[in-house]
């Protein structure tokens, strides 16, 4: 795995440790007889595993007693995580826009910046991604050797062991170290996690997410960007876990022999309902003479997605039927990934989704489509599309790997 720091529980870290931590971390405040129930382990694994992380300044217990308790004194009191016992840095880099994003070990979010210039060359992304740490820091008062991980993600076919992007074809990137870049770029010397930021913002959904998730043991995350994806998110035995598979459901055939998409295939997903298939369609139809309202917005530029939302609000029929299709196609797609994998709970985050009327269509279609012999339940919870949710993925990313392996 990466070069392991276990400054603060050296020599005391196990996995229990980590499935106490973890439990803690996703059900506090709660009572150590509560962690033994959950995690089927002794009271004096749980003592001393707690003892541990108070002693490392990670966890605390709570001032006042449970009142419902009959109070046995110290023993009976919850523990709980210490917001700023450590902080994380999380970046993503695409190639329209870099974010960053500072979070303490609970997850709030100290600082956010992004840089939105388009840089197709690696090398360029990466300097450019890697340079915004320094400003991070300043503002939040923090040193390098005060962060105990940095997330890093972007698209792509990543190796999270290895911390290596395989590829990202639609930019010709192959085979990049990006872990030991990112080392080099910045000169930190801890934990850095490496991911594809579909799986990333994952990462986020379960973390924000963790009331919502407390008792759902899976859900699946359905991500339409440039690409689509949806890694399927699995917990084990009470304690959380991470990413399933690849999920790369973009390139789900949808139409055999169909239209050509970015992969070299024929009828993927990606070529018809991805917010670069959307906009192509829309360009297609503006150069026709088509959508006025979409061609008033965009004075002779290349729409982009909030122009195609705006206009669809402002009633543009043309822009309507080209959201409808590729709404259409998303819908039998989410039924078939449900039918294969029925998750809990499906979250959907797409642009598209910001108009009312493609989120009423998208449910209908699902509905329709889904196998009625199945009786599925899942449930479908759409998601606001938020600039930092890549970043701020890719530092829950980091905490959750910290969580897992002690490296803090
Ligand atoms: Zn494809």
């Amino acid at each position: 795995m990466q070069s392991v720091q276990r400054s603060v529980l050296s020599g005391t870290w196990s996995a229990s440790t980590s499935e106490v931590l973890k439990t803690i971390y996703y059900r506090g405040p709660i009572k150590r007889a509560e962690i033994a129930d959950l995690l089927g382990l002794t009271k004096a694994t749980i003592t001393t595993n707690v003892n541990a992380l108070i002693a490392a300044g990670l966890v605390k217990e709570e001032q006042k007693p449970d009142a419902a308790s009959n109070s046995l004194g110290r023993k009976a009191r919850p523990v709980s995580i210490i917001p700023d016992a450590k902080h994380y840095v999380g970046i993503e880099i695409r190639g329209f826009k870099r974010t960053i994003s500072v979070r303490n070990l609970i997850g709030e979010t100290l600082y956010a910046d992004q840089d939105n210039r388009l840089v197709h060359d690696y090398d360029e992304n990466m300097k450019l991604g890697c340079g915004m740490l320094q400003t991070a820091l300043d503002a939040c008062g923090l040193a390098l050797d005060d962060i105990s991980g940095i997330g890093f993600c972007m698209p792509g076919v990543v190796n999270h062991a290895a911390g290596i992007l395989d590829t990202l074809p639609s930019f010709g990137w192959r085979d990049k170290p990006v872990r030991d870049d990112v080392r080099a770029l910045t000169g930190y010397r801890g934990p850095i996690s490496v991911e594809n930021n579909t799986c990333a913002r994952a990462y986020g959904l379960r973390l924000a997410q963790r009331e919502l998730l407390k008792d759902i043991h899976n859900f699946t995350y359905f991500f339409i960007s440039r690409g689509i994806a949806c890694p399927l998110f699995l917990d084990t035995n009470n304690v959380v876990g991470s990413i399933v598979g690849a999920g790369e459901v973009g390139h789900m055939i949808m139409q055999p022999n169909g239209l050509l998409c970015s992969c070299g295939n024929r009828g993927c997903l990606e070529a018809y309902s991805s917010d670069v298939a959307v906009i192509r369609r829309c360009q297609e139809a503006m150069d026709r003479g088509e959508a006025p309202k979409l061609r008033a917005l965009c004075q002779g530029r290349q729409p982009t997605m909030q122009n195609i939302i705006a206009a669809q609000l402002e009633g543009d029929q043309d822009v309507q039927r080209i959201a409808e299709d590729a709404v259409y196609m998303l819908g039998v797609a989410v039924a078939n990934v449900v039918n294969f994998a029925s998750s809990r709970i499906m979250f959907i985050d797409g642009m598209l989704f910001g108009v009312p009327g493609n989120r009423e269509q998208l449910l209908n279609v699902i509905h329709t489509n889904l196998c009625n012999a199945l009786h599925s339940d899942t449930e479908f919870r759409f998601v606001e599309p938020d600039d930092y949710s890549g970043a701020n993925g890719a530092a829950a990313l980091a905490i959750h790997d910290s969580l897992t392996y002690g490296n803090f």
